[in-house]
């Protein structure tokens, strides 16, 4: 008999940058195959998942900003390049047997379905993956904030921030041998130690709504799985 979950209902945060694998941009197909197997072996295990992807690997607006482009101009940019990261994620889930759901924060109704909650948290229910498109749908915001807000608004029990290093270190371990994990953090500790987890809204409003977040490397097999069922992977935040 398998073990069940630790959790009912999760929002997993994927940065653009997942998507690239060993790709200098862009959206790499045999990493997005890989990592949508690690999702389909979760959700079979009958949690409830929501993701959020950024589109770093795309277009980011303060790279726009940065070469004279209007900021809110290239923010849009921003969430419009989430929209086809989410699309390429939704297709890949679809084609390994699981139903995604895309919902966009900006209307492009010909192209996915707008974001309306009622039906996000249907979807949910019914055992679909909702894919949260075009971040906050405003300006100035990350996909970090939409995933702070997404899962606050979903009665997520947890965020996940999927990055390349397996959690939270007391220095960078690439440069610092002796750097070691931490395996439970709190908000208040996480502040004070200036570990940047979030960005400082998306950690404020997780903050604010006492809604854990566990740091994990997406690149590490089965370490998704691992933090599903509850085991010691990557670093907890909590209140
Ligand atoms: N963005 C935005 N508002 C949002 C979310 C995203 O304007 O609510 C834009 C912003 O320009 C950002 C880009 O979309 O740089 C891509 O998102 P993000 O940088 O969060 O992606 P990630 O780093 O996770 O790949």
């Amino acid at each position: 008999m398998t073990a069940a979950p630790a959790h009912k209902r999760i929002l997993l945060k994927l940065s653009g940058e997942a998507l690239m694998g060993d790709d200098p941009f862009g959206i790499n197909r045999a990493t997005i195959v890989r990592m949508v197997e690690e999702i389909a072996d979760v959700v079979n295990s009958g949690v409830q998942l929501a993701v959020v992807i950024g589109g770093g690997n795309i277009f980011r607006g303060v790279a726009g900003g940065s070469v004279g482009m209007d900021r809110a101009t290239a923010d849009y940019m921003g969430m419009l390049a989430t929209v086809m990261n989410s699309l390429a994620l939704a297709d890949s889930m679809n084609k390994q047997g699981l139903v995604a759901r895309v919902m966009s924060a900006i209307a492009i109704e010909q192209v996915v379905e707008p974001y309306v909650r009622p039906k996000a948290l249907q979807y949910l229910e019914e055992g679909k993956v909702v894919i949260f498109a075009a971040g906050t749908g405003n300006p100035f915001f990350t996909t970090d904030t939409a995933a702070a807000l997404r899962g606050a608004e979903i009665g997520a029990e947890l965020v996940l921030k999927a990055t390349k290093v397996d959690g939270v270190y007391s220095a960078d371990p690439n440069k610092d041998p002796s750097a070691t994990r931490y395996s439970r953090i709190t908000f208040d500790e996480a502040m004070s130690r200036n570990l940047g987890i979030m960005d400082a809204t998306a950690f404020a409003l997780c903050r604010d709504q006492k809604l854990p977040i566990r740091v994990f490397s997406i690149v590490k097999p089965g370490a998704l799985r691992r933090v599903v069922m509850g085991e010691d992977e990557g670093t907890l935040v909590y209140a």
